[in-house]
């Protein structure tokens, strides 16, 4: 049998989703007026970088996260990478990290001179696989990075437990988990820093790029603060070499107006996914990709595992359902990590790459939505069965 190779939806493809993988407008839409004031109380202050609106969103934000301290800066990325250079990791340190995640999580590792050190997932899951951990530790390990992929949290007791053995820090990429919780902890509050991203797209998305960290360490709080506004302790006193990594004032001032809205959104966004489990459950060949039982999923995506997954995915987009994949080649196997020398084989993610499939997903979906999505990929599969 033919696959053909996973390629971007074309222009006249495009013009033709009806139902989008994920709809930023209808958010816009049902929250435009909070939204131009936020925007508006930002500009008439001037108030463009640092400042009050700044500080509020970080209170605010720590709060929704029940960690003492959020500090923001500008992506997610940045917030993992000043995460692992204020914990001190660097040049000659390993950190321990799922290969299925957004490149990013490895890059920040990179990024501060460290080597990532991949794990597979779980046996039947999608999340990384605790029980290889130890196996990883070395003499140069410096920290673990449990990923909380598409909303759904890691298992975080046996992580936390190898960290204190092998006195290890643990930083929680929460990128993709605003608000979800492990036995009633919240994400991000876990291990000794929990990295978010505002990415448009993500559960809390700004309207431009920004991240926050956030920990229970007030002297690590400080010492990202100064390091993600050039080493700062002064106007113009610098102890040490930072980065420019603010967040601005109207991101904060878009995001503190949409905060208060994110339990809500979470809310419907578990929904939207209960409801396409139950039908699913009809539907032959796809297996929902779904959260331990202990923990409280935020959905960030809803990813299921099918065959022929590039062939349902075409029909899928052709159908006008603006399906994805998340992500399709795993880090180890990138080019930028190929060209570092390592051949490293992690059976369980590659088998997972070439079968997940997120299917259209956000607040704002609605049930009969979900209805044709999920009776698209049911005509899908049943096409592609019969080849
Ligand atoms: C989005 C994301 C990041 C990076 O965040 P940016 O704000 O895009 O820099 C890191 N890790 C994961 C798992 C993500 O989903």
């Amino acid at each position: 049998m033919m696959i053909a190779p996973v390629r971007e939806p074309t222009r006249t493809e495009e013009q033709t989703v009806q139902i989008p993988l994920v709809d930023l407008k209808a958010q816009y839409a049902s929250i435009q007026a909070e939204i131009d004031a936020a925007v508006a109380a930002v500009i008439s202050d001037t108030a463009f970088v640092g400042g009050r609106y700044v500080a509020a969103f970080e209170q605010a934000f720590a709060g929704f996260c029940e960690a003492p301290h959020a500090v923001g800066c500008g992506n997610g990325t940045d917030a993992l990478e000043l995460a692992l250079e204020a914990l001190g990791v660097g040049p000659g340190h390993e950190v321990i990290l799922p290969s299925h995640t957004f490149f990013a999580s490895a890059e920040a590792v990179l990024r501060v001179g460290a080597t990532p050190v991949f794990a597979d997932v779980e046996e039947g899951g999608f999340l990384i696989d605790t029980e290889a951990i130890p196996a990883l530790v070395s003499e140069r390990t410096r920290a673990i990075m449990p990923v909380h992929l598409y909303g759904h949290l890691c298992d975080m007791d046996p992580i936390l437990e190898i960290a204190r053995d092998h006195d290890l820090a643990v930083v929680e990429d929460s990128a993709q988990a605003h608000g979800a919780r492990y036995r009633g902890r919240p994400a991000g509050t876990m291990g000794d820093v929990g990295c978010f991203s505002f990415y448009p797209g993500k559960n809390l998305g700004a309207y431009g790029d920004a991240g926050a960290i956030v920990t229970g360490d007030a002297e690590l709080a400080a010492r990202l603060s100064r390091l993600r506004n050039h080493g700062r302790s002064g106007k113009y006193e610098h102890h040490e070499v930072g980065v420019n990594s603010r967040l601005d004032g109207l991101q904060a001032s878009i995001l503190a107006a949409k905060l208060v809205h994110l339990h809500d959104w979470n809310r419907r966004r578990r929904a939207a996914a209960a409801r396409y489990d139950r039908l699913l459950e009809g539907v032959e060949g796809a297996r929902a990709l779904t959260g331990r039982p202990e923990t409280e999923s935020v959905y960030h995506l809803y990813v299921v595992r099918v065959p022929h997954r590039d062939e349902v995915l075409e029909l899928l987009r052709a159908d006008g359902i603006g399906a994805g994949i998340h992500y399709p080649v795993p880090c180890h196997l990138q080019p930028a990590i190929l060209k570092t020398g390592s051949r490293l084989s992690l059976p369980r993610t590659e088998a997972l790459a070439a079968e997940i499939l997120s299917l259209p997903l956000y607040p704002e979906i609605t049930p009969e939505q979900i209805d044709r999505v999920t009776g698209s990929l049911d005509r899908a599969l049943e096409r592609t069965r019969s080849r």
